[in-house]
């Protein structure tokens, strides 16, 4: 259970991660291609979401007019017919939440839809480079399309003083890490996004 107390210590580290997340973004301009109309990495994709956020989201739906509510409702019910077809282990689709190619929540919108487009350690370790290197966006510039790597010879050629760097943007780190810890910040359990709304809807 949610409470009033949880959202305010959820607001208030989004001020702090928005900050984080802005230098971040800056410093890895060279690589980043995300602009205004570029909805891909909503388009596809499971969206975990924490119980946190996802009350946070249903916050803003308060404040939605019945037109753009409806629209979400259909969304929904697609994406709840579709996930009862779905043989794949894992069930991908766009986010309920984006009309017209933009965020109807963006004030409210999730921590992996905040720190997605940079590179980024996964659980493991591992460097990756958010999906979209392959529409020719996000680090495409510097990427070894062969060896799905970030390329030093391209980076070298391109001649941009930034290193592309990774950094530890993972949701599993943003959401339980020393600042999560120091204001006592829970953010709960953590599934996909449409295990939120089906229960919901
Ligand atoms: S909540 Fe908004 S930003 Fe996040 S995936 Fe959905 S449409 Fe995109």
């Amino acid at each position: 259970m949610i409470t009033v107390e949880d959202i305010q210590k959820y607001r208030a580290y989004l001020g702090y991660l928005n900050k984080k997340l802005g230098e971040i973004f800056e410093e890895q301009s060279p690589y980043i291609f995300c602009k205004a109309g570029c909805s891909s990495c909503c388009e596809k994709g499971e969206f975990p979401f924490t119980e946190i956020e996802f009350a946070y989201l249903m916050l803003g739906v308060q404040s939605l007019d019945k037109k753009t509510l409806s629209k979400i409702e259909e969304n929904m019910q697609k994406i709840k017919t579709d996930k009862k077809q779905c043989t794949d282990k894992k069930f991908l689709h766009a986010c309920p939440f984006l009309i017209n190619k933009k965020c109807s929540l963006y004030d409210y919108r999730g921590i992996i839809c905040r720190s997605h487009g940079v590179a980024f350690f996964s659980k493991d370790k591992k460097l990756l480079v958010p999906a979209c290197v392959d529409e020719g966006l996000n680090y495409s510039n510097v990427y070894d399309f062969e060896k799905q790597i970030i390329s030093d010879e391209k980076y070298r050629l391109s001649g941009i003083k930034q290193e592309p760097l990774a950094h530890n943007v993972g949701v599993h780190y943003l959401t339980k890490n020393e600042m999560t810890e120091a204001i006592g910040l829970d953010f709960g359990e953590i599934k996909p996004m449409c295990e939120w709304f089906i229960t919901e809807i």
